[in-house]
Formats: structure tokens, C-alpha cells, sequence
């Protein structure tokens, strides 16, 4: 009997990735408002990264973090997601603290930091005015992170940190918002052997207002640890 297609198998059709490839093109200019944003940016801070910032991690991981686009003096600055701002301070902590990094995080590309069994990627490759793509360019950029999903060959468990990381999720796998509502640590099941979970982004403002606290963060990674069996 043929093998019923997973929400992978969505993703890796032609209809949603359309031959695009995992990474985006450091000259991709299919948001025309994000490509004027970095070329204002390549010539006022010149030795910044100021293009579409890949993915970070293991091919072979079982875990797909997804924030919402790189941040303007963080992962647009550097070159690596969530490397530069306060978001990555939380963030790559907690991925040490559970097992999912090696080494030591400096905040910079070139501090030696590997993740383990973990990739990082954004829901949108280019930096955004003010944090904040329009549902436009959001849906411009889902081929990439189709192309992402599909290449992630034994992946079981996605982080969407906040709600538009959530959608793009959803938006990629065909799947229904009403089915799935994002709320801070839940846990959607989407395959067998596949889990979306949520938290609040790990942004200052969040942890500023008290809407994330270190220990809420560190529950949803407890949880995913003990899902994918991660030691
Ligand atoms: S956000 Fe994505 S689709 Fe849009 S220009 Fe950047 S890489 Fe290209």
C-alpha cells in the first residue's frame, strides 16, 4: 500500500519549494522593500553582512528553531541567526544549557559555537524596517523555508518562536491556523514522529515585559529534549 504523504512530503512538492533551494541567494531581490532596506544598509554600515542570512546548523538535525527574521544589528550585522543581539544571548544559553550547542557563545560567527542535533533558520531571510515584514513578503520568502523543511531529512520536532515563525510553519505545510492556534508552550502534533511547538520569541522586549521569562523558555526546550529523546 503506498505510504500516506506527511506534511514533509507538502513541502518538498513542487507547488511549495518550486525548485528553490534551501538557502537564499545573497543577491536575492524578490522583496523589493528588503532589498532597498539592505542596499541602504550596504552603503551606510558597509562591513555588515547586509544580505539574506542562511541557516545555521546540522543538515542531519532532528530539531528546526524558526524566529522571524534576522535582527538589524544582530543576524544582519553578523551573518548568523540570532548572533549579535540580545535574542541570541537567551537563545544560545539555553541551546548549551539542553545539550544543543557545543562550545562558546561570543556573539560572534567566528567564536567556534556548533550546534548538535539542532539547525536555526528564519521564517524570513532579509531584515525587515522595524522587525516587521509585511504577509507580502512573508509569503515571498516561504519557498526558501519549504526548501529548508524538505532538507531536513530527520527532522522531528520544529521551534516556532513567536506567532509569525507559527504561520509561516502552518502557511508551508498546508496545514489549518484554527487546528492549530499558536499559544506559548503548546505542542501540535503534525505527523507521527513530527511536533511543531511554540513559545514567545526570546526578543528583550519579551523578556523586558515579563511576557518570557528564562524559565518559560527553558520548559519548552525541556520539553522538546524529552520528545526527540535528545541526551
Ligand atoms: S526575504 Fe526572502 S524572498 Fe524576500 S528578498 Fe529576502 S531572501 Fe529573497
Amino acid at each position: 500500500m503506498p505510504r500516506r504523504p506527511t506534511s514533509i512530503d507538502v513541502a518538498r512538492s513542487p507547488a511549495e519549494s518550486r525548485g528553490f533551494t534551501p538557502e537564499a541567494p545573497c543577491d536575492c531581490r524578490r522583496c523589493p522593500r528588503l532589498a532597498a532596506f539592505l542596499d541602504h544598509h550596504r552603503k551606510a554600515e558597509p562591513v555588515w553582512f547586509n544580505a539574506p542570512v542562511p541557516s545555521f546548523g546540522r543538515d542531519d538535525a532532528r530539531l528546526l528553531i524558526v524566529g522571524l527574521a534576522p535582527g538589524l544589528k544582530g543576524a544582519n550585522r553578523t551573518g548568523r541567526p540570532f548572533t549579535g543581539d540580545y535574542a541570541g544571548e537567551l537563545l544560545y544559553s539555553t541551546l548549551l544549557s539542553y545539550g544543543f550547542a557545543q562550545g562558546t557563545y561570543r556573539a560572534d560567527p567566528a567564536d567556534g559555537l556548533t550546534l548538535v542535533d539542532c539547525m536555526i533558520t528564519n521564517a524570513v531571510r532579509c531584515v525587515p524596517p522595524e522587525n516587521k515584514p509585511t504577509p507580502e513578503e512573508i509569503a515571498t520568502c516561504r519557498p526558501y523555508f519549504a526548501a529548508r523543511l524538505a532538507a531536513l531529512p530527520n527532522l522531528r520536532a520544529i521551534l516556532a518562536l513567536g506567532r509569525i515563525a507559527h504561520d509561516q510553519t502552518l502557511s508551508t505545510l498546508s496545514l489549518k491556523k484554527s487546528a492549530h492556534p499558536f499559544a506559548h508552550g503548546a505542542r501540535h502534533s503534525i505527523d507521527p514522529g513530527l511536533s511543531l511547538f511554540d513559545s514567545f520569541h526570546c526578543s528583550r522586549y519579551n523578556t523586558n515585559t515579563g511576557r518570557l521569562t528564562e524559565t518559560m523558555f527553558h520548559s519548552v526546550f525541556h520539553a522538546i529534549r524529552a520528545s526527540i529523546g535528545h541526551t
